[in-house]
Parts: structure tokens; sequence; C-alpha cells
């Protein structure tokens, strides 16, 4: 053996026996037939935003439930939109999970939602980075890309992310980007940006 196993190692697919990791990524594809990623904020009162997207997308299933085997493992699900929930709904803190994500199951969309009254709409960037460096004596501007920080036009800030999810080399180039607004209050989801590349060019 030229490693030790750790605690919980049993729950480890890299850690069993005759792993085989291309294996592995077939077996992942099937078991959840993902379509749809969807960046929004974490914001509470913005929980049913996956929801509203899956109503809006046909075809899509949200929440979903597992898939069971015959000795009761949970070897599935048949949820097909996955979200993606962080500070603002900006595309940035999801780019890692996009890469992962078209790795192991592959899918056709993003769909970022950025909605009313976020928290992201009550500072600015300057704001943020001057309070941290009274509050805690230390410079963040270096460590976030100014443009994804906060939110004072929701248009520019969703074309900003949706073009920040286009340009990512970790995304692929046939996923379609779309830009929602949500309204917290009227629970009405519109369209703002959208960019799905012409089938056949590359
Ligand atoms: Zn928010």
């Amino acid at each position: 053996m030229s490693t030790t196993k750790g605690t919980f190692s049993e729950f480890v697919f890299s850690a069993m026996p005759g792993f085989d990791e291309s294996s592995f990524r077939k077996l992942f594809a099937q078991a959840i037939h993902l379509k749809t990623i969807v960046i929004h904020c974490f914001d509470p009162r913005a929980v049913e935003i996956p929801e509203v997207v899956a109503r809006h997308f046909p075809g899509e299933i949200y929440p979903g439930e597992n898939v069971i085997d015959e000795a009761g493992n949970r070897v599935g699900h048949t949820r097909t939109l996955f979200p993606v929930s962080v500070a603002g709904g900006r595309a940035v803190a999801g780019l890692q999970s996009i890469s992962t994500m078209e790795h192991l199951f592959g899918f056709e969309n993003v769909v970022v939602v950025h909605h009313s009254f976020c928290g992201a709409t009550s500072f600015t960037a300057d704001g943020m980075l001057d309070a941290y460096k009274h509050e805690h004596g230390v410079d963040i501007s270096g460590a976030y890309d100014r443009g994804s920080i906060s939110i004072s036009d929701f248009e520019s800030s969703l074309k900003y992310d949706v073009d920040l999810v286009r340009s990512s080399p970790g995304v692929p180039a046939h996923v379609n980007v779309y830009g929602f607004f949500y309204n917290i209050d009227t629970g009405e989801l519109t369209e703002v940006v959208r960019d799905v590349p012409s089938s056949g060019a590359e």
C-alpha cells in the first residue's frame, strides 16, 4: 500500500478496491441527468429561486427525489437543476462548481439570478474595501474582482456575470448562459440577458 487509509475512507469512491476513475465518471453521468446550474443569492427571502427557474424551463425536475438501489443505498437523484447559493448570486462564486459539474455530469444551461432588494445593492465595492481596511486592517482589493463585489444596476450586474461565465475557460463553449432578475415580492422572473451559442458555430 502506498497510502495510509484515513478515517472514513470506506466512504470515498477513489479509495475503493479496484477504483477506476473513468468508469466512475460514466456511472456518475448515469446517476444524475443534469441540465441546468442556477447561481442565485443565498438570501433566505429568495430561497424559492431554483423552483421558480425549474418551472420556467420546460422539462426541469426540482427538487426531485433520491434513486435508491435494492440494498437501500442512495445511488442517484432525479433532480436536473442544481442550485449554487452564494452572496448576491454573483457568478464568480459558481465557476468552480460549473467545472466540477461539467466533469462529472455534463449540462446545458447556466442561469444567473439576481433579486430585488438584494443586500449586495446596499453597499459599493469601495465601501466594502474601505471598511475592511478600517475594521480588520487588511487590504482585500486584490482578493476579489471589483465588478463581482456589489450590485448597483441589475442589467449591468447580470450582463457582467453572463460575460464572466461565457469567458471562463472552465465553462464549455456549447453551454447556454442566461441572466434573470427575480422580484422577491411578486415572484416575477424576468429574462435580462441571453447568451446562446448558435448551433454549428464553433
Ligand atoms: Zn441577495
